[in-house]
């Protein structure tokens, strides 16, 4: 089995194009980048043209991820994997080639309704990366723009079709009970970071996307910025704390399409010879994050709802 090997670049639906450039720059301290139609704008973090695209819209949420893969011939063998395990694929387009600035990709529906493309070949940008605010940078490299956590109508589904048919591999299982519902939720990597992507089982969810996270070089960046939110008036949907599967030191600020960005450092790394898949039976932090539990116990009832239990 070939496998991917890092989230590449992902394209959000935005309502207001404007706050989510001013929350990019100001607070998260990306690089907007304009687009070549004049309505779709980008957002870079390293040395590559961007690595999120803002498309004018009334989605507000998540409306493609991008996963890339080494070379044409593991592209191929992706697709041909895909199509194996019965996954409709076809190819890009030219202009959706050129559009995300990669040398080739296909796409295909995984099974949270995500329009998922795998690339391959991302031209260097020459220009040097020009933070939004005086930032010390993102840590992405060989472990991609970051992480994100969908929502999915099936679990199993959806390992099936990132584990079996994109070759993720599973970092741990979380099964919480709380007395209203339970919920079950995958960690998945595909390179050392702790996880590419996650899911959260549910029946019925307003958006795909619950949050998706961006890791910082240094704590400082993550302190400041969480004091920049409090000095523009952006809302904390989770308070500073630090997650014990991940131990990613963050905090959850809500972006302008009503879902969240988690703002971290310090993330765990995998090393896929000795690691053995972990279990968990709560979703409470090391320390900090004092939402969290009530907000998972509240999808968890919600789900429940959403399935008639
Ligand atoms: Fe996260």
């Amino acid at each position: 089995m070939v496998s991917v090997s890092q989230l590449g670049y992902i394209g959000i639906g935005a309502s207001d194009v404007k706050a989510w450039q001013d929350l990019a720059t100001h607070v998260l301290g990306m690089q907007v980048i304009p687009g070549d139609d004049r309505s779709t704008s980008y957002l870079r973090m390293d040395e590559y043209h961007h690595r999120i695209e803002l498309r004018p819209g009334t989605s507000d949420d998540l409306e493609f991820a991008g996963w890339e893969v080494s070379d044409q011939a593991t592209l191929q063998r992706v697709a041909q994997q895909l199509e194996d395990g019965g996954v409709k694929v076809t190819a890009g387009t030219r202009d959706e080639v050129d559009g995300r600035r990669v040398i080739d990709l296909v796409r295909c529906v995984d099974p949270s309704g995500v329009r998922t493309e795998i690339f391959c070949g991302r031209p260097i940008d020459p220009r040097p990366f020009h933070a939004g605010r005086p930032i010390s940078g993102f840590k992405t490299g060989e472990m991609g723009l970051g992480h994100m956590v969908l929502s999915t109508p099936s679990l199993d589904e959806s390992l099936r079709f990132y584990r079996d048919l994109l070759g993720f591999r599973v970092s741990d299982f979380t099964e919480v009970r709380f007395p209203g519902g339970e919920l079950r939720l995958a960690f998945l990597h595909c390179n050392p970071r702790h996880h590419s992507i996650a899911f959260m089982e549910a029946k019925a969810s307003p958006k795909r996307i619950n949050h998706f996270m961006l890791e910082c070089n240094s704590l400082l960046d993550v302190g400041i910025g969480r004091d920049l939110c409090t000095q523009r008036g952006v809302p904390i949907g989770i308070e500073l704390g630090c997650h014990m599967n991940d131990r990613m030191v963050s905090f959850y600020l809500a972006n302008p399409s009503g879902f969240a960005v988690e703002y971290g450092w310090g993330g765990r790394v995998i090393d896929d010879s000795v690691w053995q898949v972990e279990h968990y039976d709560s979703v409470e932090s090391i320390w900090g994050h004092p939402e969290l539990k009530a907000m998972v116990a509240s999808m968890a009832a919600a789900a429940a709802a959403a399935s008639g239990q």
